[in-house]
């Protein structure tokens, strides 16, 4: 039997973490992030292609991909 496994990512912020700093806003390729009273928020998130530059770029590790794997049955390969 083959097991599929699905990954699914959703950012993530830490508002007490982030300081406003913008730095991933401006390394975002796809302008998914922005700044609302000096918090980064996701105000695109069907744009993002989760290269993962915010949340190399962040200096207080406020923003990041969290990864959930799921197992689902698959197939039999033989048949
Ligand atoms: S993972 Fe990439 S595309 Fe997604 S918000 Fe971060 S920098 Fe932008
Ligand atoms: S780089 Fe980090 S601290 Fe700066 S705005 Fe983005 S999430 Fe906040």
């Amino acid at each position: 039997m083959v097991k599929l496994v699905i990954v699914m990512k959703t950012l993530k912020t830490i508002d007490k973490w982030c300081k406003g700093c913008g730095i991933c806003v401006e390394f975002c390729p796809k302008n998914v992030l922005g700044l609302i009273d000096d918090k980064v928020t996701v105000q695109n998130k069907e744009e993002c292609i989760f290269c993962g530059q915010c949340e190399l770029r962040c200096p207080d590790y406020a923003i990041f991909a969290e990864e959930n794997n799921y197992e689902q049955a698959g197939f039999n390969a033989r048949q």
